[in-house]
């Protein structure tokens, strides 16, 4: 089964069915064979196991359901990135990410009569740094007399090692008594599912935009409570502006407020202040200087905010500056500079007299909105079907590479993954990206694409 892929969308619509909840879900990773599919089909039994049709495509299934001690799960196996062109270590490294992303919780399968080799200790890596909880399986130990290779594998630093066959079936028992007890009962927020609190805006500009002087145009007299968790009483960090209703979180605001005089290295102070607001908000607002032309500085700031995966919305601040002439121009530095944002909700505002500040939190929320939107897998095959069909890859070198499959791996921002029969072309891939936009929305948010070479 060359396209068989790894379907996050399956797992989450099957999730909606028959008012169950959402389910956690586990994700089995590992080396190829260590024993993964076996053990996959040692939990759902293999009468789970069915392949199932799409229109257009064959594909094995790779997300299960499945129930232990009274538990239901959904159960992800990642074999099937196995056969990636990218080689052994950059698939695996995939899978593993690909499970840190979408699972509540990892089994991670290694070998026991092997040993952990350099592929094993690098996803340990991956797996800790995420932070998910992880049930390690020394798989292969068939009797007693290999319970020492499990026992070698503490070495790995993820806790006790669980000493299963998951071809005999030998203490595969007490291995999901560990599972059931690191996931959660519920899933998380990656599968779309209410996020608490308020949202997290992070402001962002380069100096002398108006940030601190829009900041205190929406915060007015109405901030109502400080978040001092992360900082000190008097020195907080983030700010809880009312807004439109509703509460927002602004991230970071003490390094707005705390105007740093440096002539040296102050870009650079500045650059990592806004690295670090991207890094812990949901969506960015840049602010620009709309009076004066467009800084090169501006575009590095759009542009680390789409890299950090934000929502946008861009706020082109000091309007009433303008006179006729420099709207002109700035239209026009706009379509040249701006083209790769052109997705991004636009707001022409004054922090002075507070022009179009009711406009602020639509365009937040429609960036959100797109940031969060996520296209069942059907949905988006049949789109790509109807896309290849009628705007095929150029043939190159007597070779038309075809977009066979694609599934949404993620959203907060969508991300999707195609797999193709050949490398396809960056004009392509942006006409791609510009077709999914057209037809499916997303405004505000950045979309990532990667492709999967299937020979
Ligand atoms: P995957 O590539 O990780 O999915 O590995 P597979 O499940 O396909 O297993 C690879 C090979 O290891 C197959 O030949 C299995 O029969 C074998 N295998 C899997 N689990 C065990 C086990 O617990 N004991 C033994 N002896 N062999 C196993
Ligand atoms: P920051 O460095 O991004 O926080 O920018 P400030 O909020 O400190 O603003 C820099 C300067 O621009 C100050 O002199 C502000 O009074 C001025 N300013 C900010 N917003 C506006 C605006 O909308 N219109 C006008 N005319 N001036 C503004």
């Amino acid at each position: 089964a060359a396209e068989e892929g790894f379907d996050l969308d399956e797992v989450n619509e099957g999730l909606d069915e028959a008012g169950h909840g959402p389910l956690p879900v586990l994700a089995v990773v590992g080396r190829p064979n260590v024993g993964k599919s076996t053990l996959v089909n040692r939990i759902i039994g293999r009468r789970e196991a069915v392949v199932e049709d799409r229109p257009g495509v064959t594909r094995d299934r790779v997300s299960y359901e499945a129930h232990w001690s009274g538990r239901r799960f959904k159960l992800v196996d990642t074999g099937g990135w196995e056969q990636d062109v990218l080689g052994i270590d950059a698939s695996v490294a995939a899978q593993a990410e690909f499970a840190i992303e979408a699972a509540d919780a990892v089994v991670f399968v290694v070998d026991a009569t092997v040993g952990a080799t350099d592929t094993d200790e690098a996803v340990v890596k991956l797996l800790r740094r995420a932070g998910k909880p992880v049930v390690l399986c020394a798989n292969k130990v068939d009797g007693p007399s290999s319970e020492a290779d499990a026992t070698a594998l503490w070495s790995l630093g993820l806790g006790e090692p669980h000493p299963v066959s998951a071809l005999h079936g030998r203490g595969t028992g007490d291995m999901l008594d560990a599972v059931l007890e690191a996931l959660p009962e519920a899933p998380a927020q990656t599968f779309g599912a209410t996020v608490g609190g308020p949202r997290r805006v992070a402001l962002v500009g380069r100096p002398n935009v108006g940030k601190s002087s829009l900041l205190n145009q929406v915060a007015g007299e109405e901030r109502v409570v400080v978040d001092a968790t992360a900082g000190t009483t008097r020195d907080p960090v983030d700010e809880m502006i009312e807004l439109g209703g509703k509460t927002w979180k602004f991230v970071d605001t003490a390094g707005i407020r705390r105007r740093v005089h440096l002539t040296e290295g102050a870009d650079f102070y500045a650059s990592l202040r806004t690295a670090a607001a991207l890094e812990k908000a949901e969506v960015a607002v840049v602010l620009i200087d709309a009076s004066e032309s467009l800084a090169e500085q501006d575009t590095r700031i759009i542009s680390m905010a789409v890299e950090a995966g934000r929502a946008v919305v861009i706020a082109y601040n000091k309007w009433d500056l303008l006179d006729e002439e420099r709207r002109y121009y700035l239209e026009r530095e706009i379509e040249k500079d701006l083209v790769q944002v052109k997705w991004a909700p636009r707001v022409n505002v004054s922090a002075r007299t507070g022009r179009h500040m009711d406009k602020l939190v639509p365009a937040i929320e429609n960036a959100l909105a797109g940031w969060e939107t996520r296209v069942p897998t059907g949905r988006l095959n049949a789109f790509l079907g109807e896309l290849v069909a009628a705007n095929p890859h150029p043939i190159r070198g007597g070779k038309q590479p075809r977009i066979l499959f694609g599934t949404q791996a993620g959203t907060r921002p969508p991300r999707f993954v195609l797999f193709a029969s050949g490398f396809l072309e960056a004009g392509y891939r942006r006409f791609v990206e510009r077709r999914l936009r057209e037809e499916f929305g997303f405004e505000g948010t950045p979309i990532q694409i990667s492709v999967r070479v299937r020979e």
